[in-house]
C-alpha cells in the first residue's frame, strides 16, 4: 500500500486561550490604537515591547506593522538614502530586497553556500561596495556570526539582521538579532508568533531606537513606550525624522504576549519535528541534508534539502510525485516566481549580475514548511514519502 499524508501544510495552531481572552478585553474597551490609553493604563503594545526587549536582552524594542516595515525602518534609521547600495542575501524572500528598494536604494546580492547561509568569501569580496548589510537568516540558517561581524566591523559596515526565521534561535549562545546594530522580526501568520501581520525591531543604540520610534509614527507620544530611550534622545532627532506610519496596535500585541511566553517551548516542539524529518531524509541517495553548525541554535520551523546537479525536470518530478502523496514541497530553483519562492533573478528591478555558483545551489533547494500541527508520526511519514520519491526519480536518471 502506498502511504499518503493527509494533513495541511498551512494550518497553524489556534491562538492560545489567554491570547484570545486578552484580545477580547481590548475589543471590549475599544482602545486599539497603541497611544489610546486610559489614565494610568499601560497599553498592550508597550508591554509587548518591554517583554520582547527582556526576552532578547536588547535595550530597546519597537513593535511595528510587519517584518518588512521593520527592515525598511531599520535601513532608514541607520541613514540609508536613495541611490545608496545595500548588501543582502541572494537567497532570501522578496520582502528583503523589497525593503531596500522601498528606500530607493540599490541591492548588491551576496551569494549562498551549500549550508544555505551567506557566502562569507563573497561578502568579503563585495564589502567595499556598501555601508550597510541587510543580513537575512533565510529559512533559519545562521552563518558563522563571529566571522561575519569581523568582516563587517573591519570594513565599518553596519549590520541589520532579518530574523523572520530565527526568532528564538541564536549563534554561540547569543540570541539571533543581537549581533548587528538592529534586527527585525516578523509576527506574520507563517512565522514563530502569529498575529496575522506584525513585526518587532530591536537595538541597543539609543539614537537608532529613537529614530525608529519616530519613523513608525509616534507623533510626540514616545513617553508612552516602556522600551524606548529617554526623552532627551528624542529631542535630538525629532525635527529631522519623518513620520512613516507603521505602528502595531493593541489587539495584535494582546495576541502576541502569551505567545512570547510560550516561544521557547514552541522552539523545542519545532526542533523535535525537524529532527525526525531530518533523520528520515539523511543518506537518501541524490539528496543532501543541510548540516548545522554546533554553534547554531536553530528553529526548525521549515526544512530544506538539496538536490544538487539535478535537472529542472527531475526536481519537478519529485515535487509532483510528493504532491500526489500529500506532501507539499517548494522549489527555489524555478525560472518563474511561484508562491513565496523566487530567486534574485526574479527581482529584475535590482538588475543583479548572474551568480553562477549561487545559481547552482539555488537550483537544488527544495523547501518544506513544518507547522506545529504536525505530529511526530506525521513527520516520520512525510520523510518516508520524500525519501521514496527522491529515490525513485534518482534511480530513473542513473
Ligand atoms: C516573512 C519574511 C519577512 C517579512 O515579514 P513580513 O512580516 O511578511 O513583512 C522578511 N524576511 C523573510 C526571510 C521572511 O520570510
Amino acid at each position: 500500500m502506498t502511504e499518503r499524508f493527509t494533513g495541511s501544510f498551512t494550518q497553524q495552531e489556534p491562538i492560545p486561550k489567554d491570547g484570545i481572552q486578552a484580545a477580547m478585553r481590548v475589543l471590549q474597551h475599544g482602545r486599539l490604537h497603541r497611544y489610546n490609553v486610559a489614565e494610568g493604563e499601560v497599553g498592550e503594545t508597550a508591554l509587548l515591547e518591554q517583554e520582547f526587549a527582556a526576552y532578547t536582552g536588547a535595550r530597546f524594542c519597537l513593535a511595528v506593522a510587519s517584518g518588512g516595515y521593520g527592515m525598511a525602518t531599520a535601513l532608514r534609521a541607520v541613514g540609508v538614502k536613495p541611490a545608496d547600495t545595500v548588501l543582502s542575501n541572494a537567497f532570501t524572500l522578496a520582502p528583503v530586497p523589497g525593503a531596500i528598494a522601498s528606500l530607493g536604494a540599490k541591492v548588491v546580492f551576496v551569494g549562498v553556500t551549500e549550508g544555505l547561509t551567506i557566502d562569507l568569501d563573497d561578502l568579503a569580496g563585495k564589502i567595499g561596495q556598501a555601508k550597510v548589510l541587510l543580513l537575512s537568516h533565510m529559512r533559519g540558517h545562521i552563518c558563522d556570526m563571529d566571522a561575519l561581524m569581523a568582516i563587517c566591523d573591519d570594513a565599518g559596515v553596519i549590520v541589520i539582521e532579518d530574523c523572520a526565521h530565527t526568532m528564538g534561535g541564536g549563534w554561540n549562545g547569543l540570541m539571533s538579532g543581537r549581533h548587528g546594530a538592529m534586527a527585525a522580526y516578523s509576527c506574520q501568520t507563517y512565522k514563530h508568533m502569529n498575529s496575522g501581520e506584525g513585526g518587532l525591531l530591536i537595538t541597543d543604540d539609543e539614537e537608532l531606537a529613537a529614530r525608529a520610534v519616530m519613523l513608525s509614527g509616534s507623533y510626540m507620544l514616545y513617553d508612552r513606550h516602556l522600551a524606548s530611550p529617554a526623552p532627551e534622545v528624542f529631542e535630538r532627532i525629532k525635527y529631522d525624522t519623518p513620520n512613516i506610519s507603521g505602528r502595531m496596535d493593541n489587539l495584535r500585541a494582546a495576541i502576541l504576549r502569551p505567545q512570547l511566553r510560550n516561544l521557547d517551548a514552541q522552539v523545542g516542539r519545532w526542533n523535535e519535528r525537524y529532527q525526525v524529518i531530518e533523520a528520515g531524509l539523511r543518506d537518501t541517495p541524490g539528496l543532501q541534508v543541510i548540516e548545522r553548525e554546533a554553534a547554531e541554535q536553530y528553529v526548525g520551523s521549515s526544512i530544506q534539502m538539496l538536490l544538487l546537479g539535478w535537472s529542472a525536470d527531475k526536481v519537478g518530478d519529485v515535487i509532483a510525485r510528493c504532491a500526489a502523496r500529500g506532501v507539499e514541497l517548494k522549489w527555489f530553483g524555478g525560472e518563474e516566481p511561484v508562491g513565496f519562492t523566487s530567486t534574485y533573478r526574479s527581482w529584475r528591478y535590482a538588475d543583479a549580475p548572474v551568480m553562477p555558483e549561487s545559481d547552482r545551489i539555488l537550483a537544488g533547494i527544495v523547501d518544506m514548511r513544518v507547522p506545529l500541527t504536525f505530529s511526530l508520526t506525521d513527520c516520520a511519514l512525510i520523510a518516508r514519502i520524500i525519501r521514496a520519491e527522491v529515490s525513485a526519480v534518482y534511480q530513473s536518471q542513473l
